[in-house]
């Protein structure tokens, strides 16, 4: 019977080449040179990660989505190209969501692929598997959201997702795979046709002549100048041009965070030791790739200081102008078009920022430097945070191009003080909400991505957040040493409960054990308690490139509320002793 049927149909149509959307997205993600899938196997996409892999595209397999999430962000920031995270429908769809919202944030771009649940079941709330209007709860939260419906349609479905992404001010894209997608057919070469590869996916946004000018006059006639380089400017990859204006400029920089490394952290102009001196005392400030949010306290208040300024600032975005105080300078386009345009209306005799000033900034940085310098030296038991970072500080000064991923309260605040960076993207953190959970899924990305060997620098309580990771790291047998500064609890270790028998509310475990973990998977563990046995095991990490877990043993007295934001943390005065 089923002979005679398939011999009737006409020759063309059964020996038809069909491909189908499993296919199709991979495809179209490979045209696009996107060859890395971060991610979590299940309902419906555990066969696309398989046919993906088998097509030769690298897919990570994580322990929980937003560990890939916060991955995919990072491999945005990293490489400029949108960094796509895997996850099934719902509450996988939910868990990779925070990253997707971190990455918008951030201005990482990312693309988070779900698969989802049937349409028609869905929008009629007839209670699917994993039913949830995931577009729409999406939409909110990133920069754009699409679904795709039908197989011919994925090409231009990719197509808008990335360049959503990259173009502009980048960020998080929501793409939306219902599971019937996957298995639809079409005609193979119809199918080809479909895809596109997308052209200049993040065109060079070119500044206006006059802003310029306007730039250039402000800078000019600065007698405190001062630019403060952000994660913009580290994502835009202008290294060359940044450093050469900075310096041609003569005026003091100041990095933040993931701007690090733009230019040496010991650089001469560097302001990092001398903040706020610059942020009080300066007149003419220029942002480039930084906003003023509260990392910078809104450029006003008391940080700030009484002194009258003025701001340039160099954007891709022009709704950032004029966000939090006036900007008398805008200057808006792409970092790389910007810079370039301002070293050309430099010209040859650009006079360097008043000397006194470059005085007074680099005498106060190595004032605060040399009072640091001895603390970092120290070799007490139990480790304090300045003995332990003393040492991670001058591992990274020997290793200047591993990847530095940092994480915690105090563990946060004063590694990025006290660690000095010397080359750009190396030190990836917390980013714009502060938050706690990126450290495991960064390294991973970091590792994958740039081939480096990994620091990773944990608070105990921040490690929690993704610890399930380093089996994945061991899995993935990749060169990430891990340090966890345990000191038995979020703050402090000390805390007690006045009321009752469980435990205070910010401790943990005493004397928690965190190197068995990374053992427990067939990686290294090491339990250390002084700077020098910190030191060994670090080196011989770095040295074996082996997935390696650090438990450092702090003092659980040495830290203070909320890090150096305790002022944020509000606190009751009525409070019963
Ligand atoms: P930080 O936290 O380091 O101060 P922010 O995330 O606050 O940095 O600011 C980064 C800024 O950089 C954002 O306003 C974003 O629009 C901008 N930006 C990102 N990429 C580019 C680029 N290629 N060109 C210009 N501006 C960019
Ligand atoms: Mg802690």
């Amino acid at each position: 019977m089923a002979d005679a049927a398939l011999a009737k149909k006409p020759a063309a149509e059964a020996e038809q080449d069909l491909t189908d959307g499993f296919n199709l997205i991979i495809d179209a993600l490979k045209l696009n040179g996107l060859t890395t899938i971060y991610g979590v196997p299940g309902i419906p996409i555990t066969d696309f990660g398989r046919m993906a892999q088998a097509a030769g595209l690298r897919v990570i397999s994580f322990r929980h989505e937003q560990n890939a999430g916060y991955a995919a962000s990072i491999a945005g920031f990293l490489t400029k190209k949108p960094g796509i995270c895997l996850t099934v429908s719902a509450p996988g769809f939910l868990n990779g969501l925070t990253a997707l919202a971190h990455a918008t944030t951030n201005c990482f771009p990312m693309i988070l692929i779900s698969g989802s649940s049937e349409r028609e079941v869905v929008d009629l709330q007839q209670g699917d598997y994993e039913e949830m209007d995931q577009l729409a709860v999406a939409k909110t939260m990133c920069k754009a959201a699409f679904r795709v419906l039908h197989a011919q349609d994925i090409g231009i479905g990719i197509a808008r997702a990335i360049r959503a992404a990259v173009s502009g001010r980048p960020g998080g894209v929501y793409l939306d795979l219902p599971a019937k997608l996957f298995g639809q057919v079409m005609d193979t070469q119809k199918g080809k046709q479909s895809l596109v590869k997308v052209i200049d996916a993040a065109p060079a946004q070119i500044p206006s002549k006059d802003s310029i000018k306007r730039a250039l006059d402000l800078l000019k006639s600065a007698k405190k100048p001062l630019i403060i380089l952000g994660k913009g400017a580290a994502y835009a990859q202008a290294d060359d041009a940044i450093r050469e204006f900075v310096e041609k400029s003569g005026a003091p920089f100041l990095p933040m965070s993931m701007g690090k490394g733009l230019l040496p952290d010991t650089h001469p102009q560097c302001a990092g030791a001398a903040r706020s001196t610059v942020l009080k005392d300066s007149d003419v400030v220029m942002l480039i790739g930084a906003r003023l949010n509260w990392l910078l306290s809104h450029g006003k208040g008391k940080a700030w200081g009484e002194a009258p300024k003025k701001f340039i600032q160099i954007d891709i975005e022009p709704k950032e102008m004029d966000s939090n105080v006036e900007i008398v300078a805008p200057v808006v386009g792409d970092i790389g078009s910007c810079v370039s345009a301002l070293l050309d209306g430099m010209g040859a005799k650009w006079t360097s920022a008043p000397a006194d000033w470059s005085k007074t900034v680099s005498t106060k940085r190595d004032e605060n430097v040399a009072k640091m310098a001895p603390r970092l030296m120290n070799n007490n038991v139990p480790m304090d945070y300045h003995g332990a970072l003393g040492v991670l500080r001058t591992i990274i000064k020997e290793r200047p191009d591993a990847i530095l991923v940092n994480e915690g309260a105090n563990t946060l605040d004063l590694a990025r003080g006290i660690i000095d960076m010397y080359q750009p993207r190396k030190r990836i953190d917390v980013g714009t909400w502060g938050i706690m959970g990126i450290g495991m899924g960064y390294s991973i990305a970091a590792a994958i991505e740039t081939g480096k060997p990994v620091l990773a620098v944990e608070g105990d309580s921040a490690f929690g957040f993704s610890g399930m990771e380093v089996e994945t790291i061991a899995r993935y047998k990749l060169p990430v040493c891990i340090v966890i500064f345990n000191n038995d609890g979020i703050y402090r270790g000390t805390d007690t409960n006045s009321a009752g028998s469980d435990p205070a509310t910010t401790v943990f475990v005493k004397g928690a054990r965190y190197d068995m973990m990374m053992e427990a998977f067939g990686g290294v563990g090491v339990n250390v308690t002084s700077p020098d046995e910190l030191k060994r095991a670090v080196n011989a990490a770095m040295d074996s490139g082996k997935p390696t877990l650090i438990n450092a043993v702090i003092d659980p007295a040495a830290g203070s509320e909320s890090g150096r934001i305790g002022n944020l943390n509000p606190q009751s005065a009525l409070k019963k002793k």
